[in-house]
């Protein structure tokens, strides 16, 4: 059988990681046709947009894309491709599995967890108000009108809505629960500020409550995001499948690949009903753009997602496994693997994926 897979080579490191995800796939025998598709800042500066429709266009036509990464201009300029494709495409769980391999240089050992991260809703809609312009001081006004409390906000502000809904928050909270049933897992924990913000992650909870009676034969528990982050640098080993707003979830995805050795291990993929994108956790890291330098491992990780996802269970095993071996012996590692980074033996972006490609052959 051969799948039709969108192949979104990214910016920055992303182009040179694209290729090695390409070799990684191919060389666990599973047929995929390639359709290769450029976006982020070099489309951009080309073409004026940095997500082409044809690259849309793609990922409707073939439903399962892997993604490399893109960069997002801070403070001015275009809004997130990647926030975009999520919301353009529904892809509403953000799932990240966060897990120790063995020869990584981290504080644990043996973690475990399953991040669930709500991709539509929350600060990420981008319904922003810009300071000083007419409609953000009308807005204040009205707020300040709504609000006993008198003037709260002052009129130099700029203004970000969030949105949490109780339809978005239903979705995710029961795929989060629907993926313990179906993996063995046995508690899911929401992570929420409602103490502070009690309309919006105050309905989060509730809502997660309510979907949580549905699944008498999972545990539940909620804890504050400050408190939850504190408890995951210290006792990691008590969380099991976490559920998060999109900010948070964010946020805890980061903190989670330093628990386990950072961002150059840690896989993701974007799930919505009718269409599926993969893509690590961490960024186009733009400072070693072009120098072969940066870590394979998360983005052929995110590969192994997508191959489960596709069904290919043996060869997403096989190319796990691969990794992992390459990864416990240590010899053919980049630099971020290494026990002291400026170690001279640490070997390339290519040179990694050789590695992993010549293990996998092994096991054909
Ligand atoms: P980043 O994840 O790109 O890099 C942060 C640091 O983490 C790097 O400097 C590097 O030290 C390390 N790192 C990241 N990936 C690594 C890898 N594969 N191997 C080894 N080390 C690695 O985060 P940033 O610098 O905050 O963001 C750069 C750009 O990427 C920004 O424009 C940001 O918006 C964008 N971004 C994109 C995505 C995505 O495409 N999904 C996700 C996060 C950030």
């Amino acid at each position: 059988m051969t799948y039709h897979v969108t192949l979104i080579t990214g910016d920055g490191t992303g182009p040179e990681l694209a290729q090695q995800i390409r070799r990684c796939v191919d060389a666990t025998g599973v047929d995929i046709a390639w359709d290769p598709q450029e976006a982020g800042v070099d489309v951009y500066a080309r073409e004026g947009t940095p997500l082409p429709q044809r690259v849309l266009d793609s990922v409707r036509k073939n439903k399962v894309a892997i993604k490399a990464p893109i960069t997002t201009p801070v403070g001015t300029g275009f809004r997130s491709v990647n926030v975009a494709l999520r919301k353009e495409l529904d892809l509403y769980q953000c799932i990240r599995p966060v897990k120790s391999y063995k020869g990584v240089r981290s504080r644990f050992e043996n973690i475990d967890l399953v991040i669930f991260r709500e991709n539509t809703d929350d600060l990420y809609v981008g319904v922003e108000f810009e300071q000083a312009k007419p409609e953000t001081l009308e807005l204040i006004l009205k707020i300040q009108e709504l609000n006993s409390d008198g003037k709260v906000i002052r009129q130099d502000s700029g203004l970000s809505i969030k949105p949490i809904s109780i339809f978005r928050t239903e979705r995710i909270v029961r795929a989060a629960f629907e993926y313990a049933r179906s993996h063995g897992r046995k508690k899911v924990t929401a992570v929420h500020k409602a103490n502070i913000m009690k309309f919006t992650d105050g309905l989060f909870l509730a809502t997660a409550r309510e979907v949580a009676k549905r699944y008498p034969d999972i545990a539940f528990e909620d804890r504050i995001v400050d408190n939850m982050c504190m408890q995951l640098v210290q006792k990691p080993e008590l969380y099991d499948v976490l559920v998060l707003p999109n900010l948070y979830g964010d946020i805890i995805s980061d903190l989670c690949a330093g628990l386990i050795g950072g961002l150059g291990i840690a896989p993701g993929a974007n799930i919505g009903d009718k269409y599926a994108v993969f893509e690590a956790v961490h960024g186009s890291a733009p400072k070693y753009a072009g120098m072969n330098k940066v870590n394979p491992t998360a983005v052929i990780l995110s590969a192994v997602l997508m191959l489960e996802h596709l069904g290919e269970k043996d060869a997403a095993r096989r190319l796990e496994s691969a990794v992992a071996g390459v990864i416990a012996e240590g010899k053919r590692v980049t630099y971020d693997l290494k026990q002291d980074r400026d170690d001279p033996t640490a070997v390339g972006t290519k040179e990694m994926a050789d590695a992993i490609i010549a293990r996998l052959r092994k096991t054909r």
